[in-house]
């Protein structure tokens, strides 16, 4: 698809911006730029492609998606290598994942070389916006969703792909901290039959108030079970989960449908797999990880998503009261995984995988 690329009138100064993305925490400021592509059923599908300043958009009232959420979204970075060039990671593995999500909410697919054109064509005018910091990345939002002015509940006829650009510094600040997690007894995240394994905006929207919940008891993130039995853990709002075992085993709860199938989860299992550690995607019970925990043949627990990379979880706040994992902070596998990650991300550490796409 050709780009339309329009410049913008008015960049950031270049100061303002150095200031901006020297501590630019998360998800609160944005690039110069944005990618606009528009979707018309009557115009033969996708049409016509933007690169165009950051600015807000016009929306009928009744765009379908302010009244019945037809929407979706993915979350990426972009990193900067020593040789000074920007990467992605498995961002195919993106492209397919939105396309996933969007067969379930019922939209268009964006083809995968559209989906990555996008990108490429904001990090060209965008790049500078890279924070120089240590952990420092470019966090990539590509989104779509239902524009069509229409109050009937049907799959719209237009909709919009764009993609917005985030400065993001590390997660971790000095030292690793260990995540202490609630675990949602009066929530659930997703059912058999819903639309847990989309990235949708509904999932997160429901994630707000046991959120909330948790962070009254003091709690960082929740942590979901199953909507049938209410015993088998899920995942986070916004992170799978792995439970490590002192055997060297790993059990990782399997994609039957109601957790997001994680990027990272599925290079963390590779990874672990190479080392030689058993993995298996299987439910996991929550009153036998206090148990396992408790006993200490549960040695780490850790959480994993493109924004955290792999965190371990010290504390979980559950419905039998508080159970502490290993010694309540960073543990081993963690840490070496969360290194080896991390640097094939940022290309210090060899990419065997073929992961790592240079722009
Ligand atoms: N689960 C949920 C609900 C998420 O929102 C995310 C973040 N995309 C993840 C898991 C982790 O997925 P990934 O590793 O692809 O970022």
């Amino acid at each position: 698809m050709d780009f339309e690329r329009i410049p913008h009138a008015a960049p950031v100064p270049g100061e303002t911006r150095q200031q901006a993305i020297a501590d630019p925490g998360f998800g609160k400021i944005f690039t110069d730029h944005m990618v606009e592509v528009d979707y018309d059923e009557a115009k033969g599908g996708w049409h016509t492609a933007r690169l165009r300043a950051r600015e807000p958009i016009a929306l009928d009232p009744a765009a379908s998606v302010l009244h019945y959420a037809q929407e979706i979204f993915e979350g990426m970075k972009a990193y900067r290598h020593p040789d000074g060039s920007l990467a992605l990671f498995r961002p195919e593995q993106n492209a397919r994942r939105f396309n996933a999500s969007a067969d379930r909410m019922a939209m268009p697919h964006v083809p995968e070389e559209v989906f990555i054109d996008s990108i490429r064509q904001l990090l060209s005018v965008d790049a500078d916006w890279m924070p120089p910091i240590e952990g420092g990345s470019l966090y990539l939002r590509p989104f779509m969703f239902a524009s069509e002015a229409f109050l009937g509940v049907r799959p719209a006829k237009q909709y919009k792909f764009m993609v917005i650009a985030s400065p993001v510094g590390g997660y971790f600040k000095a030292g690793a901290k260990a995540l202490k997690i609630w675990v949602s007894r009066n929530y659930v995240r997703a059912a058999p039959g819903g639309t847990g394994a989309a990235k949708t905006g509904g999932n997160y929207a429901s994630s707000l108030v046991p959120q909330m919940e948790g962070a009254d008891q003091g709690c960082d993130q929740v942590i979901f079970l199953d909507a049938v039995e209410k015993k088998w853990i899920e995942e986070l709002g916004g992170m799978n989960v792995f439970f490590v075992f002192d055997d060297g085993s790993v059990i990782t709860p399997p994609l039957t449908g109601t957790i997001l199938p994680g990027i990272t989860r599925d290079s963390l299992i590779q990874l672990m797999r190479e080392e030689g550690l058993q993995v298996r995607e299987e439910p996991y019970n929550i009153d036998q990880w206090r148990i396992d925990a408790t006993k200490g043949n549960l040695v780490e627990t850790m959480a994993c998503g493109t924004a955290a990379v792999v965190t371990p979880i010290g504390t979980v706040v559950g419905p039998d009261g508080e159970f502490r994992i290993g010694a309540g902070g960073m543990g081993q596998l963690t840490a070496k995984l969360r290194e080896k990650l991390v640097g094939i991300q940022n290309g210090t550490v060899e990419d065997r995988h073929g992961w790592v796409m240079k722009l």
